[in-house]
């Protein structure tokens, strides 16, 4: 057989690859350069969502005619959670030097499985970096995963391994999982009932504590859940504190449940998802006093560490126990003390995953380019713009503030009747307006209009863009010829 190159699909014409990918680098740069001039989001129409509806091409599309594509059809329709006016759900905003670093990272096509290769030291650098922050001992390990959803799943896998043993990976879990409980408050994520569910415990075997005015676990109310449930026969074995929840941005009491946990032997968990990293700020830092002592700690670097998506990770404070939970003895996986098998333990011993891409370049790349004190800066600015939309809110009479604002995350709405429905489609309005984009959540019952700042780029100038526009379009709905009111 002979050499035949044109099976490969690198290109036949590398100048013009070349000066294709420079015009398809400086459209990003722009795109980023004037997001501020264009809506955060507009609806899709249907033709060009039914331009991905095509059937498999055989023949192959010229890169500038695909990336002509990608311009006209993909990148206007995007979420916008780069803009700064994107304040919806919890979602970082990503960075220039972010992209960039994936750039690279998919250049090198490294996959960090394992083996003896410097990309993994980057990802051990990022550990021991989260072990400094954090104030954990080096006997912790970690591993980046796709989100906290995993992040959080893999600490309850990994304490679900420790109570019930090793053996428990080959005998199943048994009679003893039937009877394992775990806690957390109710404005935990969702992510942690499913987390139970796919565990095989149950999401019925996790415990709602009930929350305090401030949205925080009432701890009096975890102790009493532990101490009925020991009563009971059932065996307590996991409690997760929320470091900024989902919906409020409250931040538990995280001292006062490791308390409890080093008191009941339980793993306490940290789902830091959204605040964790706070820790980088240090008007911030003092609220998740408590941190520190958690067994295990899951966080994302995509939301306030602006990481471009996805970067989840998960630390844990006695890395033998992650060891224990995922590590096998599979033959094709087998180390050698030499050679590209060498550097042994890999991070498909730390988690589920064995292909997993570098995301640990995106982030040492944000965390050198910016420096810690930026990136917390960047943090701290996110909650003073928080309490300046508070200030607005409690100052304008036609608003209402719903929740205490502990972190970035404000919930509030227009007075009106029937507030619950005028409220949703205040924010469904404005996010087709474009000049805004909140989401909603259900505060005590009531639907709240809910800003998530998270992104770098939000000004103080687009929070009153919003309370702007919120006061435009409750008005619309409200005054007495209610343009645009649904029948
Ligand atoms: C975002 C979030 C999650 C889920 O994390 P993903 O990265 O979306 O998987 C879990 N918990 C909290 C508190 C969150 O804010």
């Amino acid at each position: 057989m002979t050499d035949s190159p044109r099976h490969s699909l690198d290109p036949a014409d590398w100048p013009g690859l070349r000066a294709q990918g420079h015009r398809m680098l400086d459209d990003m740069f722009d795109h980023l350069e004037t997001l501020r001039e264009r809506p955060v989001w507009q609806p899709i129409p249907d033709a060009v969502r039914g331009a991905f509806s095509e059937p498999l091409p055989k023949a192959p599309t010229d890169l500038a005619a695909a990336h002509a594509r990608f311009m006209t059809q993909v990148l206007p329709y995007a979420v916008g959670n780069a803009h700064p006016r994107f304040m919806g759900w919890v979602h970082g905003g990503g960075t220039a030097q972010g992209m960039l670093a994936e750039m690279l990272a998919a250049g090198l096509n490294a996959n960090l499985g394992g083996r003896d290769q410097m990309p993994l030291e980057v990802e051990r650098q990022i550990v021991r970096w989260m072990r400094e922050l954090f104030g954990f001992p080096d006997a912790a390990n970690g591993v980046f995963v796709t989100g906290s959803s995993t992040a959080n799943l893999i600490g309850l896998l990994v304490a679900r391994t420790r109570v019930l043993g090793a053996g428990s990976r080959a005998t199943g879990i048994g009679a003893e999982g039937q009877r394992l409980t775990a806690y957390a408050a109710a404005s935990a994520h969702g992510c942690v009932a499913q987390a139970m569910a796919m565990a095989g415990l149950g999401s019925a075997a996790l415990r709602t504590v009930p929350v305090d005015g401030r949205h925080r676990m009432d701890v009096a109310a975890l102790s009493s859940l532990i101490a009925a449930d020991r009563h009971s026969g059932l065996r307590p074995f996991f409690v997760v504190g929320t470091a900024g929840t989902v919906d409020v941005g409250a931040v538990d009491d995280l001292a006062a449940i490791a308390a409890i946990a080093q008191r009941e032997q339980v793993w306490f968990h940290v789902d830091g998802a959204l605040g964790a990293l706070g820790m980088l700020a240090p008007d911030v830092a003092p609220l998740l006093a408590g941190i520190e002592r958690a067994d295990s700690i899951a966080l994302d670097f995509h939301k306030w560490g602006q990481v471009p998506y996805d970067a989840g990770f998960v630390l844990v404070r006695d890395g033998a126990h992650q060891l224990d939970t995922f590590a096998s003895p599979a033959a094709y996986l087998a180390r050698h003390p030499r050679g590209l098998a060498a550097g042994s333990p890999w991070p498909c011993d730390l988690g589920p995953d064995l292909s997993r891409g570098f995301r640990a370049l995106k982030t040492w790349f944000t965390i050198v380019a910016h420096g810690t004190e930026q990136l917390g800066a960047a943090i701290s600015h996110t909650c003073a713009l928080a309490r300046h939309l508070k200030h607005r809110v409690e100052t304008t009479p036609a608003l209402e503030l719903l929740a205490p604002v502990a972190l970035n995350i404000v919930c509030f709405r227009y007075r009106c009747a029937d507030a619950d429905r005028v409220n949703a489609e205040i924010v469904a309005d404005l996010h087709e307006s474009g000049i805004a984009v909140p989401s909603t959540t259900t505060v005590n019952g009531r639907t709240a209009i809910r800003a998530a700042i998270v992104n770098h780029r939000t000004q103080a100038s687009d929070i009153d863009a919003l309370v702007d526009a919120v006061l435009a379009c409750g008005a619309a709905r409200t005054g007495p010829s209610r343009p645009g009111a649904t029948p």
